[in-house]
Parts: structure tokens; sequence; C-alpha cells
């Protein structure tokens, strides 16, 4: 059989609980859908370590975040090493990379492996973007979602017709700062979008990491993010200040009129529709631009012979517990969204609930084009789970590490093991001179969840006595995963 076409379409922060085909009760994605009822949908997929950089270097090596040596945000990519994107051109694909790459610049981390690559400088900007090429750098006039699928497209009308491509499309959006386009601008306009159910989260019955994270509505938002008025005396960039005495308080939009709240919940619910409305905005820019994509690849016959995969690096917090961004291996930060079409193979309509990472990627572009994976390469095939075969002894367990300690967000590092029940989570405390990291102790703590009866994750009961059994097992399987991935630190 000819080797398939792969085009790998990416997106930052994506969380799948804002896809419709992941029932979103929050927004419509009518065309990331598409590749869903054309394909499979993954329902259990998750990243080893929920930030930007970390994750797209296992995408592209097929090994944790320890062994590709980016753990942080700090560390740059060594594009020495062997990568997935190499490997195929070395046999016989056409390779391009466009948008999103955040793995460093210059020395031996600009993208390697690419006939042709063309992206942002760190995490680029949403308008009128400066782009990185081999060629040097240029500005691009218009938005940045736009621009990435035009590069995709042209890449693809000059391409080499007789051999097979491997395009990954990487997306800036929705990454913060949240900033729409002209079209979507007024989208939701006069409505409001539902509360999450976590929003008003009090962290009671967590770990002091959770109440210890700089990540919430109510706090830590800057007036840039939610496009509000700096008042004077403060810069964009600056935490939006509410006052414990809400007596004259307002906030005002950039483009509108000030409003004054008298009650904190108010203020939070406020804040956070602000959020949402521009994060689904950016959102609905990249369902057009999949959009696009598949009705070029439908108008030139390319898709009876091409895999389409849609993603995120990571998930994200929409409000959930409070919060935005991600770090922690909760559900709404540790789930990735995964939708694969291809028509030949997969079956249209299909889901799992099979137990799948980002590590998978690597082997599983590898085993559609019939190339034998390198030894040390991580993970596993999806191959036969998107055709609704899930290998005898599959994982049923998966382990996690967030390394910067304290730097971001004030999350503390983290590891853990996820498995289809539970969720066992170790905050161990220390910097351990991991890069990016702030070297400062705080206490060991331990956190067990009961997904299947407390689905939000609202209740450590680590030291709930009822548990005591599970919470063996657990720590078991969290040593025996750590050794598996080959982390000894
Ligand atoms: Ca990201």
């Amino acid at each position: 059989m000819p080797q398939p076409n792969i085009v790998f379409i990416m997106s930052d922060d994506h969380a799948a609980h804002a896809m419709s085909c992941y029932g979103s009760r929050i927004n419509e994605t009518p065309n990331i859908d598409r590749i869903a009822h054309n394909g499979a949908r993954l329902d259990n997929c998750f990243c080893t370590n929920s930030i930007c950089a970390p994750s797209r270097a296992v995408i592209l090596t097929g090994k944790h975040t320890h062994l590709n040596g980016v753990r942080t945000l700090a560390d740059r990519f060594d594009g020495r090493q062997e990568t997935v994107p190499k490997i195929l051109q070395r046999n016989g694909y056409q390779t391009a990379i466009f948008g999103k790459w955040h793995l460093g610049e210059g020395g031996n981390s600009s993208p390697t492996g690419f006939d042709h690559w063309v992206v942002l400088p760190g995490q680029g900007d949403y308008h009128d973007p400066l782009m990185l090429s081999s060629d040097g750098e240029k500005v691009y006039e218009g938005y940045v979602t736009d621009i990435v699928t035009d590069l995709s497209l042209q890449w693809l009308d000059q391409r080499d017709q007789e051999r097979p491509f491997m395009l990954m499309c990487h997306h800036k959006a929705p990454h913060r700062w949240w900033e729409p386009d002209d079209k979507h601008m007024h989208l939701y306009e006069g409505e409001d979008i539902p509360l999450p159910d976590t929003l008003h989260d009090d962290y009671s019955h967590r770990s002091e990491a959770a109440k210890r994270a700089k990540m919430r509505v109510s706090s830590d938002f800057f007036y840039r993010d939610l496009k509000l008025k700096t008042p004077e005396g403060h810069e964009p960039t600056d935490f939006i200040h509410v006052p414990e005495d809400l007596t004259d308080f307002s906030l005002c939009p950039i483009d509108g009129e000030p409003v004054t709240f008298t009650d904190h919940k108010a203020v939070v619910e406020w804040l956070y529709q602000r959020y949402i409305k521009d994060y689904l905005r950016c959102v609905a820019a990249i369902d057009d631009n999949v959009g696009r994509v598949l009705d070029y690849l439908d108008e030139n016959n390319l898709t009876e012979d091409t895999i389409v995969i849609y993603t995120s690096d990571q998930g994200f917090f929409l409000g959930d517990h409070g919060w935005y961004d991600k770090r922690f291996m909760y559900e709404e930060s540790l789930r990735m969204p995964l939708v694969v079409q291809y028509p030949k193979e997969i079956p249209a309509g299909s889901f799992s609930d099979t137990m799948v990472l980002n590590l998978d990627f690597g082997k599983t572009f590898l085993d559609y084009a019939g190339i034998a994976a390198p030894q040390d390469m991580q993970g596993h095939s999806l191959r036969p789970i998107l055709c609704g075969e899930t290998p005898a002894g599959w994982r049923t367990s998966m382990y996690y590490r967030y390394w910067m300690h304290l730097s971001h967000h004030n999350v503390a590092a983290h590891y853990g093991v996820r498995t289809h029940e539970h969720k066992l989570i170790y905050y161990y405390g220390e910097a351990m001179g991991t890069s990016g990291s702030v070297d400062v102790s705080t206490p060991k703590e331990w956190e067990l969840f009961d997904l299947e009866n407390d689905p939000q994750e609202l209740r450590n009961v680590y030291d709930d006595p009822d548990y005591a059994a599970v919470r063996e097992s657990l720590t078991k399987e969290l040593e025996r995963l750590k050794k598996e991935a080959l982390d000894f630190q």
C-alpha cells in the first residue's frame, strides 16, 4: 500500500471541553467535528507534561520530556536528536511545518527534518505576525490562524504530487492573549456563556498546591488579558485589582462602558465571560481554518489517502476550579482532544476510551508510513486503536510529570499516575535543580481522587481509610511507571 499523507493540525491550549464533538456546553466546532464524524474520536488522550514546549517535544521525538531534553519552558530543544519528521523525510516524505514551534530559535533549536518551515518566534503574535524561516524573517499581514493555514495550503499546492507528505499545521490560537480576528470579534455578544460547575471552587478538601496556584479567574488575570482599560498607576500586565470593599468599584472594557459591581461573585462571573468569549472566538477562527484544510483535501482528491489529525498540545482550565491555564495533572489540563480521519482504514463516527498519550503519536505516524520505529522511542502506535481494536496488554495507567516548581502561576512540581478509575498525585516540593524552577521547598503532599465517584476531583481521599488499598496499589504502580518511563530523578 502506498504511504499515506499526514496532515497534523495542532492548536495551542484548546481543551476538549471546548469542542462540540466532545460534548462542549459552550461552543460549536462544526469543522473539527467533521474529522470526528469522518473518523475516530479518542476520549482518553492525555499529555505526559501539560505545557506547550514539553508536549511539542514529546510529539516530535516520541520520548518523555526528561529524555528529549525539554522538561520545562526554560529548556531549548536540541534538534540534533532523532525526530519523527527527520525519519519521514529520510524515507521519502515531503515535510513541512507552519506556525507555532516554541522550541527555541537559532543554534540547534530551529526546526530540523523539514523541507520547508515558517514558524512564529516564541509565542508569536495574533496580528501581523513576524515569522521565521530558513531564509530569514518576515512580517505577514493578517490574522495568524489564517496565515498559518494559507502557508500550509500554498505548500501543498507546490508539492511533488508523486511523493507522500507530512504537514504540521501548528496554530498559535487559542493561547493567551486570546485576541480574536475581526470576523469573530462580536461572536457571543449579548449572550452569556454557561458557567463551569466549579467556577466558584473554594479548594477545600484539596492540596495546599491547589490553593497556592495563581491562575484564578478572580484575581490572576492581567488587564491586558481581558482587554480592560488599565487604571492610572497600573500597567496592562498588572493583575486586575479587585478590592475587598466593592463600593464604587468598576471595570471598563477598552471598547466599552464601565461596569459597576456590588458583589464579588458577580465580578468573577463577569471576568469569566470576558475570558471565555475571547477564547472561544479564537477557537472559532481555528475551526473555520480546519474547514479550509478539509475542503482543500476534498477538492484535490486527497482525502482518501490522507490521515488528518486534530489535537492540541494539552488541555486548559476554562474557568474550571476557578482557573485558567494548565500545568496541573487535573483532568481539564491533562486531557488532550484527539480526532483522526483516514477513510481507508478508520471507521467513520467511531470512538474509543482506550488510554492514549501524546507519547504515542510518533510511533503512530511511523506505523502508518510503514517505517520501523527506533528502539528507544517510547509510546505505542495507535493504529489498531483507531481501527477499533485495543491490543491485548495495552496500558491501563499513565505517568505524568510537571517539572517547573513554583515558577509560573506558582504551581508546584508534581508527578502522578492516572488509571481509568483513580488518580494519585505527588507534589514532591523541590525544584531538584530543574531549569525554570524556583528553588524554594514546599511541604510534600499527596492527592488521590476517585474519578468514578468524583469526576470533578473535588475531594482528596488520600487519607480516607476506605481508600487505603487503592492508595497502596497506586503508589506501587506510580513507582513502576516512573521506572518504565526511565525517569530516575
Ligand atoms: Ca499550550
